[in-house]
């Protein structure tokens, strides 16, 4: 049997780097991990968590509205950009140091610094020219935004990378997208008082997720006074003076203070040494994987983003888990793909587990559509217009539940508890059986009785 340095060499710690290094610690593994910038990745330094954070903070601008049908005199309020990052960077900081204590204390080995494959047991670390064997490498270097689109003065655009750290909120962004980081921004910057603009290649916002779903986001968000324009593209951006005038491909041009591209993300694989070592990757550079997110090399591993699996983190957490309890556990675990809870946090918030409605026409004869669309109580005083939109499919032929969208507050949070039901195979019947809370908006998933279609 060779000797190794150590038993596993993880490269990255995010999500799916650190669940892995720890697991796989915890069994007893001599575990060492990379990470070039910092550690927690991209769901808690840049992703998720500072987003979601910037999200409660936009969202207060429809309480203080609201507030008045209630009885309350909010004076006009006023807000500062500079405490909201640094209050939210001191969280992340925080955050981050739970992370390396987690690591530490499970016995992993951070190393801070870019890690490199050399061959299938070997990686390097080109700060110091450091070689370090390894029994098993896994690859958890995850995802960065994508170059595309291509435009004269692409370099007058940030990405969502820096928007976390902007000087100074802008009093117009254009975002490029139409994908769920797109969304979040805009509502985001929306609801903290810019003007937005989002500009959007395709046809409607969010491809993949049901129509209505889509339809009525769409309208929600030109009646928040979002700009959306879709079918067009950015032709060119140049600097005038302290602004941005951003061309579209249709010929027409305005003014922007940032121009945000959040058109995609793309495995980050570069220059990692992969195809040397004969590490095959896909058209898009991801890293492709067995059932066990095992490469062709039989030592090397990849979990998360740069799988370009399903890029959310729970799963990657999901994955690596499964990788350690795997190769180091003698548990030899697949994971499910299929059925995944997920949500959008613009405003409103989108919640989703399970099939579309067209993906459910293609697989179920007897498809049966509840829907539900109704003002929440709290907008009988507050005046709001917007109405939640719930939605139902049920295969009739055998009255499951395939799946459930929503539009509307807490739609995250409702959709995690639904995903719960639906993966134990809920049917109709057992929504039916089930008393409403009431009043709530939940109580309508139990209480919608006629099918729409
Ligand atoms: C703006 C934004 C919002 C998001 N919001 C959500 C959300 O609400 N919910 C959700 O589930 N997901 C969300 N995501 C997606 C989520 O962040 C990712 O799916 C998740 O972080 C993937 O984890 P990972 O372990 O694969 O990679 P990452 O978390 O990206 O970690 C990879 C790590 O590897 C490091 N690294 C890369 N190459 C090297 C190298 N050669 N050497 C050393 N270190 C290296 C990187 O610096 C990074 O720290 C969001 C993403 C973005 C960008």
């Amino acid at each position: 049997m060779p000797q190794f340095d150590v038993d596993l060499f993880v490269i990255g710690a995010g999500s799916g780097g650190v669940r892995a290094a720890r697991v796989a610690a915890q069994y007893g593994a001599r575990v060492k991990v990379a990470e070039e910038y910092r550690v927690g990745g991209t769901c808690v330094i840049r992703g998720c968590v500072p987003k979601k954070l910037l999200v409660y903070a936009s969202r207060f601008a429809d309480e203080f509205e609201d507030a008045a049908g209630f009885g309350w005199q909010v004076p006009s309020p006023a807000f500062d950009w500079k405490t909201l990052i640094a209050n939210k960077d001191r969280e992340i900081a925080r955050l981050e140091g739970i992370y390396r204590t987690n690591l530490e204390r499970a016995g992993a080995q951070l190393i801070e610094a870019r890690a490199v494959v050399e061959g299938p047991h070997t990686v390097v670390l080109p700060a110091t020219g450091e070689r370090i064997t390894a029994r098993n490498i896994l690859i958890a270097t995850g995802g960065r935004p994508a170059d595309q689109p291509h435009f004269v003065g692409r370099e007058h655009a940030i990405s969502s990378n820096e928007v976390f750290h902007l000087a100074a909120l802008p009093e117009r962004i254009t975002i490029i997208g139409g994908g769920y980081i797109a969304i979040e921004f805009a509502a985001v910057f929306a609801g903290l008082g810019s003007k937005v603009t989002l500009v959007h290649r395709g046809p409607h916002l969010l491809r993949g997720f049901d129509e209505d779903v889509r339809t009525t986001l769409e309208a929600d968000y030109k009646a928040r006074g979002i700009e959306i324009l879709l079918e067009r593209t950015v032709a060119r951006a140049d600097k005038v003076q302290d602004r941005l005038r951003v061309t579209l491909c249709d010929g027409s041009t305005h003014e922007t203070d940032v121009l945000l591209s959040a058109a995609g993300r793309v495995p980050y694989t570069q220059g990692l040494g992969l195809a040397a070592s004969g590490v095959a990757l896909n058209e898009r550079g991801a890293v492709m994987v067995d059932e066990f997110s095992r490469t062709n090399v039989p030592s090397i591993f990849a979990v998360g983003d740069v799988t370009d699996r399903v890029n959310l983190t729970p799963m990657a957490i999901r994955e690596g888990q499964a990788f350690a309890d795997t190769v180091f556990g003698e548990r030899p675990t697949r994971v499910d793909h299929k059925l995944i809870p997920t949500a959008v946090f613009g405003t409103p918030e989108i919640g989703v587990v399970g099939l579309t409605e067209s993906e459910a026409r293609a697989q179920y004869a007897q498809l049966k559509v509840y829907k539900a669309s109704f003002r929440p109580l709290k907008a009988t005083l507050s005046g709001r217009q917007e109405r939640t939109l719930m939605k139902l499919l049920v295969d009739g032929a055998t009255d499951k539940i395939v799946g459930a969208h929503m539009v509307g507050d807490h739609a995250g949070e409702q959709v995690q508890l639904l995903g719960i039901a639906l993966s134990m195979g809920a049917t109709k019947a057992d929504f039916d059986r089930t008393l409403a809370v009431h009043p709530t908006s939940a109580e309508e998933w139990v209480t919608m009785r006629t099918p729409v279609a």
